[in-house]
């Protein structure tokens, strides 16, 4: 590996270490569950979450480098159980730079019911463009989460899909991007959530969400930046 690989990985694994603080400073994770992962770019590697370690305890030495097959090429622990599912989105997905994985409890609670989440509010439409989908029911272990994720993301404006029975998972240009569509989502599922539990939300005509979305990705923010920050 030349020295400029190993320090990009080097600088990866300690954004994706840090970017794991953001699950837990957004209540979006319990216990062990939910991870983060990076694309190394121009490198068929990625950096993901180790399986089974405390949040606390999550540092750039832990991290665990694997192939797009999933297989660990560096790192000492065991990568996440959801592996298979992060490489199998960047197999299929050649812009995707960054996939998180959470059960936030509002977003979950649409998947428990098998419902997209209806696009009634401004932030939503900047954000994901539209409804938030429901992807399939699909066990774990093998490529059936991951073919879920694709076949639901691919061709929609959603950087989120709701697995079924399950839980979020989003993609990102790179792995903050990520996680900010996965913090963004609980936001928008939450009040959604109220929204319906209290009446009928009223309708956005989809020329504003088209011109919302237009805005907010191309337009909103700092230029120099990217224009996911806010
Ligand atoms: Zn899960």
């Amino acid at each position: 590996m030349s020295v400029q690989s190993g320090q990009q990985i080097a600088r990866l694994r300690e954004t994706v270490a840090r970017l794991h603080g953001e699950l837990t400073r957004y209540g979006l994770v319990a216990w062990t569950a939910g991870n983060v992962s990076a694309r190394v770019p121009g490198r068929d590697l990625m950096v993901i979450k180790p399986s089974g370690v405390d949040y606390d305890d999550l540092c750039a030495d832990n991290m665990v480098v694997c192939d797009l097959d999933g297989i660990v090429v560096e790192g000492d622990h065991a990568p996440s159980s959801d592996t298979a599912a992060h490489a199998y989105v960047y197999r299929a997905m050649p812009e995707v730079g960054g996939v998180v994985h959470t059960h936030s409890t509002y977003a979950t609670a649409w998947a428990a019911r098998g419902e997209a989440i209806p696009c009634h509010l401004t932030a939503q439409a900047d954000e994901f463009g539209g409804e938030i989908p429901i992807g399939p029911f699909a066990l774990i272990g093998g490529d059936d989460i991951g073919k879920g994720i694709v076949s639901t993301l691919t061709g929609h404006r959603s950087p989120a899909v709701l697995m079924r029975n399950h839980g979020v998972f989003t993609i990102g240009r790179d792995a903050r991007s990520a996680v900010k569509a996965a913090v963004m989502c609980e936001d928008v599922a939450r009040t959604a959530h109220l929204a319906h539990a209290l009446g009928q939300p009223v309708p956005i005509d989809p020329a504003d969400v088209d011109a919302l979305y237009d805005r907010y990705q191309n337009v909103y923010g700092q230029r120099a930046a990217s224009p996911t920050t806010t």
